[in-house]
C-alpha cells in the first residue's frame, strides 16, 4: 500500500470515529425569492457562523427559478421554510396552512421602477401598457388599486430578475427593490423614477421567514431553532455587513459588485431598522391593518386574521419550559421571601435587641443614679481603698462620721487619718484578714478630724484579680458610739445586779445561820418548859413555840434550798435506798398533827416495792412539803400517801399525796408550783405558809429527772403525783 493511501485511509477512520458522536442534522430548505445578494444576509451569516448548525440543522438555500413562485414552493413542499412577503395574507385567504415566523423588512423594498425616457408621469400613465412585475408583489398591486388603476389594464409579465427588458423598451416598468435595481440603473447611467407604495398609503411589510402549519405542528423544535438561529444571523449580519458582503462574493454569487451590496446593505438596513426594532418583530395590529388593506382592494374575499397565520400567537404553550420558569420564578421568590423574611426578623430583632439596649442603658442610668445616692446620702462611711492603704472614694457619710471632706482625704492611707495610735494593732490584723479571707465584719475605736473618738462597727469586702491579690476594698462603717455607750452601761449595770445577788445570797446564808442557833436554843427550851409544864396552859403555850419554830426553821432552810437552787449551789447524792421506809417514817412523824386536827393519815406502800438509787434527803424533802401541805389544807377527812413501782414507766417510783381538803382553785392550779404563789382565791391565809415549798418540791423533783403534777377539785381535795427514776441518771447540779 503507497503512502497516500495509507494516508487516505486514516483520514476516513478518523472522520468516522468523529462522526460516532455527533448527531445527524436535519436537513431543511429554505427558498429565497431572488438570486442571493444582501437582501439574504440574515441566512448566509447564520450558515457561515454555525447558529443553524448550534440548532442541529443544515440548510440549503434556495434561489428560485424564474417562472416560479418562491412562496408556493414552500406551500407545496419544495422547501421547509422560504421568504414571504405580505402575500402570505392572500395565502392564508386561499385557504393554505402557513405560517409567518417573523418579519425582516418592517417596510416592503418593493417599488415600480421605470427610466426618465419612458416619460412617465403616474401610475395611470401605465394603463395599456407592459410591465414587468415578480411574484408575491400585492403591495404593487395594491398600490395600483389605491391610486385607482385597475390592474387588469396593465400587462404583466414574469420578472426576468435584471434591468435588460426596461432598457431595452421591452417594458414600461418593472418592480424593483429600492435597495437594488435603482442603484444598477444608475451605475448603467440612466436615471430611474421611483414609484413607492408608501407615497400611496401603502405600508406592508417587506421580506418575512415563513413555513407551513404542518412544519410547525409536526417539527416544532425544527421551526423554532430555524428561526431562533434565522434572526440570530441577521442581527450579525447587520452588524458586521462586509462580513457577509465577502461571504456572499465568496461563496454564493459575484452577480453583485461589492459596491452593489453594500448599497443593498445600507438600503436593506433602512428598512429592517435594526436598531429601533427587534428583528423579526411583528405587530398583529399592523398585519391587521395589511389584511384590511388587502380585503378592501379585492386582493383578498374576507378579512385574516392575523391569528390566523403568525407564529408567536399559534405557538403551542411550551408547558415544560413553563413549568421550568415557574418553578424557577417560584424557588426565587421563595428564597427571596425567605431572604425578606429572615432580612426582616432579623431587623426585628436588631429593633428589639436595640429597644432592650436602650431599656437596658435607661435601667442602668436609673439604677446608677440610685445608687450613686444610696451611696452617696447614706448614713453609711463608704470607702473605697486600694492595698496601698490609700483611699480612692469617700462618699459624703464619711465626711460626716469622720469629718473630714473627700478632697482632704483621697490619696492619703486611711490609717494616718481615722484610726487612732492604742487601735494601730488591732486594725493592721483586721487589714490581714481582709487580704487572706475577702470579707471581715469589725468593731473598733476610730478618731475624728476634730480628735473625738468613735466607736465604729465595719463591714470590709475586698476584690481579688484571678491570680488572687487584693485589687482594692470597699469598707462601710456606721458611727455606733451611742450603742457602745449604752452597752457598757448595762455591762456595768449586769455586773452589779450579779454582785447584788451574791451579796444577798451571802446575806442569806450569814442570817439564816445567825437565826438558825438562837432559834435552835429556843426550841429546846420550849421543849424542855413543856416536859416540866405545871398544868396544860403551859404546855399548850409551849406547844406553839415549838411548833412556830419548827415552822421558821423550815421557812429558813426552804429559802436557803431555794437559794441554792437558784444559784445553782444545790447538789443532790443519790444513794440505793427503800422508800417505802422513807415514807412509813414521814407518815409516822406527821401523824400527832393529823390527830390533832382530827384527820386520818394512811400510807399505802406497794408491797413488793424495789429498792432504787435516790437522794433521801430530797426524797423527804418533797414528801414532807406535800404531807405537811395535805394535813395543812384539810379541814376534815383524811390525807393519804401513795407509793407504788410502774415498772413500764421511764419514771417508775410514783409518790401520791391525796387528801380531801378544800382543794385548790383552778385559776391558781397552773401557778401553784412558782416561788411566793400561796393561791390567788386562798381564803385560808391563816394556814398559808410562805409560798415556797411546792416551788421547792417542782426544782428538787426536776433536779431528781422526775416531775410533779397536781390535780384538785376545790371542796373536794387534792392529789400531789411525784414521779422518779428508779436509778440515778445523769442527775447533777441544777440548772441556774
Ligand atoms: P405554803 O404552803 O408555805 O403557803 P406552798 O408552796 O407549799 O407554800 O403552797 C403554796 C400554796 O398552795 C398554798 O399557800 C396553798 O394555797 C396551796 N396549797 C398547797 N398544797 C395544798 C393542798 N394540799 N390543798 C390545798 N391547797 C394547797
Amino acid at each position: 500500500m503507497c503512502r497516500a493511501t495509507l494516508l487516505r485511509f486514516l483520514m476516513i477512520l478518523l472522520s468516522a470515529s468523529v462522526g460516532w458522536g455527533a448527531e445527524e442534522l436535519d436537513k431543511v430548505r429554505m427558498q429565497l425569492k431572488w438570486q442571493h445578494q444582501f437582501q439574504f444576509a440574515g441566512y448566509y451569516a447564520a450558515i457561515e457562523k454555525g447558529f443553524y448548525e448550534e440548532e442541529g440543522l443544515e440548510v440549503e438555500l434556495l434561489t428560485p427559478e424564474p417562472d416560479t413562485d418562491p412562496m408556493r414552493v414552500v406551500v407545496e413542499g419544495g422547501a421547509e421554510f422560504g421568504v414571504s412577503t405580505s402575500e402570505i395574507v392572500q395565502l392564508v385567504a386561499e385557504g393554505e396552512e402557513v405560517v409567518a415566523l417573523g418579519v425582516i423588512y418592517q417596510h416592503s423594498p418593493l417599488v415600480l421602477v421605470s427610466l426618465m425616457e419612458t416619460g412617465l408621469e403616474s401610475l395611470h400613465d401605465l394603463a395599456g401598457k407592459t410591465i414587468m412585475m415578480e411574484p408575491n408583489s400585492a403591495d404593487l398591486v395594491a398600490m395600483f388599486l389605491a391610486e385607482g388603476v385597475d390592474p387588469d389594464s396593465i400587462t404583466m409579465v414574469d420578472h426576468s430578475f435584471g434591468v435588460r427588458e426596461l432598457l431595452e423598451g421591452k417594458v414600461a416598468a418593472q418592480s424593483a427593490y429600492i435597495t437594488d435595481e435603482p442603484f444598477n440603473l444608475r451605475v448603467l447611467g440612466y436615471e430611474p423614477i421611483v414609484m413607492t407604495p408608501r407615497s400611496s398609503g401603502i405600508d406592508f411589510y417587506g421580506d418575512g421567514l415563513f413555513t407551513t402549519r404542518e412544519q410547525v405542528e409536526r417539527h416544532p423544535e425544527r421551526v423554532e431553532g430555524f428561526r431562533r438561529a434565522s434572526l440570530r444571523g441577521w442581527e450579525y449580519a447587520f452588524a458586521n455587513p462586509e462580513e457577509i458582503i465577502r461571504v456572499i462574493r465568496e461563496k454564493y454569487s459575484q452577480r453583485k459588485s461589492v459596491e452593489a451590496l453594500r448599497y443593498e446593505a445600507h438600503g436593506t438596513k433602512r428598512l429592517a431598522r435594526p436598531d429601533l426594532i427587534e428583528v423579526g418583530y411583528m405587530n398583529p395590529g399592523r398585519w391587521r391593518y395589511i389584511a384590511e388593506v388587502f380585503l378592501d382592494l379585492g386582493l383578498t374575499d374576507r378579512l385574516v386574521e392575523p391569528t390566523e397565520f403568525l407564529y408567536r400567537l399559534e405557538e403551542p404553550i411550551p408547558w415544560g419550559k413553563l413549568l421550568a420558569a415557574f418553578a424557577v420564578v417560584l424557588f426565587i421568590a421563595a428564597v427571596s421571601t425567605i431572604v425578606a423574611v429572615l432580612l426582616y426578623r432579623s431587623r426585628i430583632r436588631l429593633i428589639q435587641s436595640n429597644q432592650r439596649l436602650s431599656e437596658a442603658k435607661e435601667d442602668l442610668r436609673k439604677s446608677e443614679a440610685f445608687y450613686r445616692n444610696v451611696y452617696e446620702n447614706a448614713p453609711l462611711a463608704f470607702l473605697l481603698w486600694g492595698p496601698d492603704l490609700r483611699i480612692k472614694r469617700w462618699n459624703r457619710g464619711a465626711e460626716k462620721i469622720f469629718g473630714w471632706s473627700g478632697e482632704e482625704v483621697e490619696g492619703r492611707r486611711f490609717t494616718d487619718l481615722i484610726i487612732p495610735e492604742d487601735e494601730r494593732q488591732t486594725v493592721d490584723q483586721i487589714n490581714r484578714d481582709i487580704e487572706k479571707q475577702g470579707v471581715r465584719p469589725a468593731e473598733n475605736w476610730n478618731v475624728r478630724k476634730d480628735g473625738s473618738r468613735i466607736w465604729c462597727q465595719w463591714f470590709n469586702q475586698a476584690k481579688f484579680d484571678g491570680r488572687g491579690a487584693m485589687i482594692e476594698c470597699h469598707s462601710f462603717a456606721i458611727d455606733a458610739t451611742a450603742y457602745r455607750k449604752q452597752n457598757d452601761a448595762l455591762a456595768s449595770e449586769k455586773e452589779a445586779a450579779e454582785l447584788l445577788s451574791r451579796q444577798k445570797s451571802n446575806f442569806l446564808a450569814a442570817v439564816s445561820h445567825e437565826i438558825r442557833n438562837p432559834v435552835g436554843a429556843i426550841l429546846n427550851f420550849a421543849a424542855l418548859i413543856r416536859e416540866d409544864a405545871p398544868n396544860a396552859e403551859i404546855r399548850d403555850l409551849a406547844d406553839v413555840i415549838v411548833s412556830s419554830g419548827d415552822s421558821l426553821v423550815r421557812i429558813l432552810n426552804d429559802l436557803i434550798d431555794h437559794e441554792k437552787l437558784n444559784t445553782g449551789r444545790l447538789e443532790i447524792n443519790p444513794v440505793p435506798v427503800d422508800p417505802g421506809e422513807l415514807v412509813d417514817r414521814l407518815v409516822r412523824m406527821h401523824r400527832p398533827m393529823a390527830e390533832k386536827q382530827g384527820l386520818g393519815l394512811s400510807a399505802d406502800i406497794a408491797p413488793d416495792f424495789p429498792e432504787v438509787v435516790l437522794d433521801p434527803e430530797r426524797f423527804e424533802q418533797v414528801l414532807y412539803n406535800l404531807l405537811s401541805n395535805g394535813i395543812k389544807f384539810t379541814g376534815k377527812g383524811s390525807v393519804t400517801v401513795s407509793l407504788r413501782y410502774e415498772s413500764d414507766d421511764q419514771l417508775p417510783v410514783v409518790l401520791c399525796v391525796k387528801d380531801t381538803g378544800f382543794g385548790i382553785e383552778e385559776g391558781d392550779l397552773k401557778g401553784i408550783f412558782s416561788f411566793y404563789d400561796r393561791g390567788k382565791s386562798n381564803k385560808r391565809k391563816a394556814v398559808s405558809g410562805a409560798g415556797v415549798g411546792l416551788s421547792i418540791c417542782r426544782n428538787l423533783v426536776e433536779l431528781m429527772k422526775g416531775r410533779i403534777d397536781v390535780e384538785s377539785t376545790p371542796g373536794e381535795g387534792s392529789v400531789f403525783t411525784v414521779r422518779l427514776p428508779a436509778g440515778p441518771g445523769d442527775a447533777g447540779s441544777a440548772a441556774p
